[in-house]
C-alpha cells in the first residue's frame, strides 16, 4: 500500500507540473517576447473623409515571433490580460511606437495616434504617470494622443474608471469609447465615462446597404455622437458604398480596408511620406 501511495504521489505531482508547464509555457513565452521586443506595433491609418487626407492612426499589436510568424492580437491579448503581462506589453508598445512614429511627425505634425487600453488599466492611475513619462520631450503632443477603452470588456469601477479617464484628460490627451453597442456598457458607459470620442463598431458599418432597420441604427449613432458633442470615427469601412453614406451623414473620421490594413512602420511611414511630400 505505501508504494501504492507512492507511485500515486509522483503521478500526481507529474500530472501537475506538466499541467503547469503547459499553462505557464505561453505566458513565459510573452513575458520572453516583451523582452525580446517581439510585440511591434502595426498603425492603420484614420482619414478625414471630407478632405482625404491622413488625420492619424490607430496602433494595433502584432507578436513577431523568431520564425517570423505574425501573430494577431486575438490569439494572445487574452492570454495577456488574464496574465497581467498586457501591462508592461502596453508600455513597451507605446514605447516603440513614439520611437518609430518621430519621423512621421517631422513630415505631418499634426499626427493623432490611437492605443488600446485594457479594461485594467483604469482601475489605477499608473497608466496616467506612464503615458507622461513616455511621451514626455517626443514630439508627439499630448493632445494628439488618444487612448480607447472597449466597451466588450466590463470596467471593474466604474467612477474610478471616470477618475482615471478625468486624469487623462487633464493631461490633454483625449479618450474614446471603442465598439459601442457591442459590449457591456450600452449606452450608460458613454454617459458616465465622459469620453470625448466615440468609435463606431464595424458591425453597424456593415450595416449600410442592408435593411433599413439596421440603417436606422447607423442613423441614431451618428446623431447621438453629435448631440453628445463627441468626434465620431467609423471602423472597418471597406466599400465605396460604405464611405459615401458615412460621408452623406457628416461622418468626419474613419478607418478600414477601403483605405489601409494596419501597416508595419516602414509602410505607413512610406505613406505618411507619399501624403505629405516635402
Ligand atoms: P479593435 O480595437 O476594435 O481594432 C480594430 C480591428 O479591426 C483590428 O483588428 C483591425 O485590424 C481590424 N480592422 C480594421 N479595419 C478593418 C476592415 O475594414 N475590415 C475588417 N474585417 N477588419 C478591420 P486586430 O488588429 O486584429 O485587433 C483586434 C483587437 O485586438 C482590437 O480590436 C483590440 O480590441 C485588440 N487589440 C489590438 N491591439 C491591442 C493593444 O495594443 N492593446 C489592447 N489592450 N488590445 C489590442
Ligand atoms: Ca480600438
Ligand atoms: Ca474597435
Ligand atoms: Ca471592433
Amino acid at each position: 500500500a505505501n508504494i501504492g501511495g507512492g507511485v500515486f504521489a509522483i503521478v500526481v505531482a507529474v500530472g501537475v507540473y506538466l499541467f503547469c508547464r503547459r499553462m505557464g509555457g505561453p505566458v513565459r513565452e510573452i513575458a520572453d517576447g516583451i523582452r525580446d521586443g517581439e510585440f511591434v506595433p502595426y498603425y492603420q491609418p484614420v482619414i478625414d473623409i471630407t478632405t482625404g487626407k491622413l488625420a492619424g492612426c490607430e496602433v494595433l499589436v502584432r507578436w513577431r515571433r523568431r520564425n517570423g510568424a505574425m501573430i494577431p492580437p486575438g490569439r494572445f491579448i487574452a492570454l495577456a490580460e488574464a496574465s497581467g503581462e498586457i501591462f508592461p506589453m502596453t508600455l513597451a508598445l507605446m514605447e516603440a511606437a513614439r520611437d518609430e512614429l518621430a519621423d512621421a511627425y517631422a513630415r505631418l505634425p499634426q499626427l493623432k495616434v490611437g492605443f488600446n487600453l485594457f479594461a485594467g488599466h483604469f482601475d489605477d492611475s499608473d497608466i496616467v504617470d506612464d503615458v507622461q513619462r513616455i511621451f514626455e520631450g517626443s514630439p508627439i503632443r499630448m493632445n494628439q494622443l488618444m487612448f480607447e477603452v472597449t466597451e466588450r470588456q466590463p470596467l471593474n469601477d466604474i467612477p474610478r474608471a471616470r477618475l482615471v479617464i478625468a486624469k487623462l484628460q487633464a493631461l490633454g490627451v483625449r479618450v474614446a469609447l471603442d465598439d459601442v453597442g457591442t459590449g457591456h456598457g450600452g449606452l450608460s458607459y458613454l454617459l458616465k465615462l465622459g469620453v470625448d470620442v466615440m468609435k463606431m463598431d464595424k458591425m453597424f458599418v456593415d450595416a449600410v446597404g442592408t435593411d433599413r432597420y439596421s440603417i436606422a441604427i447607423v442613423d441614431s449613432m451618428v446623431k447621438l455622437a453629435n448631440d453628445m458633442n463627441l468626434e465620431l470615427i467609423a471602423e472597418g469601412v471597406e466599400s465605396f458604398e460604405q464611405l459615401e453614406y458615412l460621408r452623406a451623414k457628416g461622418v468626419r473620421m474613419a478607418q478600414g480596408y477601403v483605405f489601409a490594413p494596419p501597416l508595419p512602420g516602414a509602410m505607413f511611414l512610406q505613406l505618411v511620406a507619399a501624403m505629405n511630400p516635402e
